[in-house]
């Protein structure tokens, strides 16, 4: 798909068809990659959220009585078309963010592979049933429909986070309601596409586009979504927990990550210089797992800084497929990530390599920021503690393990690590000690799979956890029944 072919208008889904808002008022997205107008995006408000919440009321009763064997065999029938149509949707992701059509491919067949692990589970919805005190009585606890959900996504991986939420909600026999993030718009209403191929019947699944202030709060505010799930940036996920709290609303938070990676003296360093690299740099660090404080014991950390330096040189930036980290999604962030490079400097942060715009030839209108390593970064400096979500990140030097375990920790965060050591003790006092959801050993701060659930600890989450079986039971009310029989009455 050329830049021609994507569509110059972009439109809610709702009752299984492309919607206009009314009165009419558009968002621009722009093309990451050059700066460019791609499409307008209709800019969602009351009435939108209005008439996609009461479709999805409307057909919950069919959904929920649709048995799960059959629910899933739409969702296996969708992830069939992901993949048969792999080539489509990585362009538009490609065009969307700017990523290289190899990594978006990439994405593209995790959703898939999402989808057949939902759909597989579709045969194995297990409940339990377990004893009673009571004579005669039997127990179990079953899996319920929670009722309309309310799925808010970011944009860096847009169609494995449409995925994430989509699969696990409507496999339990929810109907859904995703806000599109207005950098990745259309990537939600081409799932909605297939999802209708697949046979989903119509008003289960909407996207709703527009504003978070405007169409994501009135969807919060909305009684009649009985769950949220949101996908995003702490701030976000603050204003909405507060938004949402006076209603007791099922709530899933999964935010950010200020993701440590430790580096211990005994470590392959070829090797963890290279995970180290693709953990900060890969998708531009648009990660929330993206090592963004690489710690270092100070024997070897002249030799791992200059490793470092010299593959994050090598690094190539651009959106080929042939190179490592494209642009960042937008105007805002870019600055954002640049301003907060320039206090950092004022502040006595020194720049090891990278820290400015591209703004040669081909990168010229573009958001592209080289990859950054800063160095001197103390945790009283303003960035230490701060997602960037950007090409950047910063190496720490310490003494020994103990203080090791003790710096990864130092942040509000808590949602991937790694450690890179040969030394068994290291390895399962880092597991014991270390404050986050995922620990990674000898690899890669990303890498997740369907059937592990992800989150975070701290302020990286409310702890609940995506995907897996996990988030089965965050879609799922559970229901406990007692069954009472009488003997003699047979
Ligand atoms: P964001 O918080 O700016 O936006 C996320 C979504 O929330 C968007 O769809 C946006 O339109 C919507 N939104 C914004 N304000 C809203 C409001 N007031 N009410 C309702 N919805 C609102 O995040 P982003 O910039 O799109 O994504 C980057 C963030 O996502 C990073 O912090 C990253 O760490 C996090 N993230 C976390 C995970 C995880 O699994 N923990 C995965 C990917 C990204």
């Amino acid at each position: 798909m050329a830049d021609k072919t994507y569509p110059k208008k972009i439109y809610h889904w709702i009752e299984d068809r492309e919607i206009e808002s009314s009165p009419g008022d558009f968002i621009p997205k722009i093309n990451p990659a050059d700066g460019r107008l791609l499409s307008q995006i209709t800019r969602g408000n009351e009435k939108d959220v209005d008439n996609a919440v009461s479709q999805a009321e409307k057909k919950l009763t069919e959904w929920k009585n649709t048995p799960i064997i059959s629910r899933a065999n739409i969702l296996r029938q969708a992830s069939i078309l992901l993949q048969k149509k792999r080539d489509e949707i990585a362009q538009i992701v490609h065009l969307e963010t700017g990523k290289s059509v190899k990594d978006a491919l990439a994405e593209t067949d995790g959703a898939a592979e999402l989808g057949f692990f939902y759909a597989g589970e579709g045969r194995r919805f297990y409940g339990k049933v377990t004893s009673s005190a009571m004579p005669d009585r039997s127990a179990m606890i079953i899996r319920k429909p929670v009722g309309v959900c309310a799925l808010i996504i970011p944009f860096n991986t847009p169609i494995a986070n449409v995925a994430w939420k989509s699969f696990p909600s409507l496999l339990c026999g929810n109907t859904v309601i995703l806000k599109a993030s207005s950098d990745t718009p259309y990537t939600p209403v081409w799932f909605a596409k297939i999802l209708k191929e697949a046979g989903l019947p119509e008003g289960i699944f909407s996207v709703l586009q527009g504003k978070g202030v405007e169409v994501g709060n009135a969807l919060l505010e909305d009684e009649r979504i009985n769950l949220v799930s949101f996908t995003g940036s702490e701030e976000t996920g603050r204003l909405i927990a507060q938004k949402v709290s006076s209603r007791f609303v099922k709530l899933s938070l999964e935010l950010g990550g200020k993701n440590p990676f430790v580096v211990c003296d005994d470590a392959d360093l070829d090797k963890a210089s290279d995970f180290a690299i693709s953990s900060a740099f890969s998708n531009a660090g648009q990660r929330c797992a993206s090592a963004s404080r690489i710690v270092v014991f100070s024997s070897i950390y002249e030799k791992f800084k200059k490793m470092l330096i010299e593959k994050a040189k090598n690094l190539k930036v651009g959106i080929s497929d042939s190179d490592n980290l494209g642009p960042v999604i937008n105007e805002k962030q870019l600055n954002k990530i640049l301003t907060a490079l320039q206090q950092a400097k004022k502040e006595g942060v020194k720049i090891l390599i990278g820290g400015y715009r591209l703004t040669e030839g081909k990168f010229k209108k573009g958001f592209f920021i080289s990859p950054t390593i800063l160095e001197n970064v103390t945790v009283k400096s303003d960035i230490y503690d701060c997602e960037l979500f950007g090409p950047v990140t910063s190496l720490h030097k310490v003494r020994d393990f103990k203080e090791a375990v003790a710096l990864a920790n130092n942040s509000s965060y808590g949602l991937t690590s790694a450690i890179h050591t040969n030394n068994n003790n290291r390895i399962q006092e880092f597991i014991k000690n270390i404050q986050a959801g995922v620990v990674s050993v000898n690899g890669p701060t990303y890498g997740s799979e369907p059937h592990l659930p992800f989150g975070g600890v701290k302020q990286s989450g409310n702890g609940t956890r995506e995907p897996g079986i996990e988030a089965l039971d965050f879609y799922s009310d559970m229901q406990t029944v007692y069954v009472k029989h009488d003997p003699s009455a047979v």
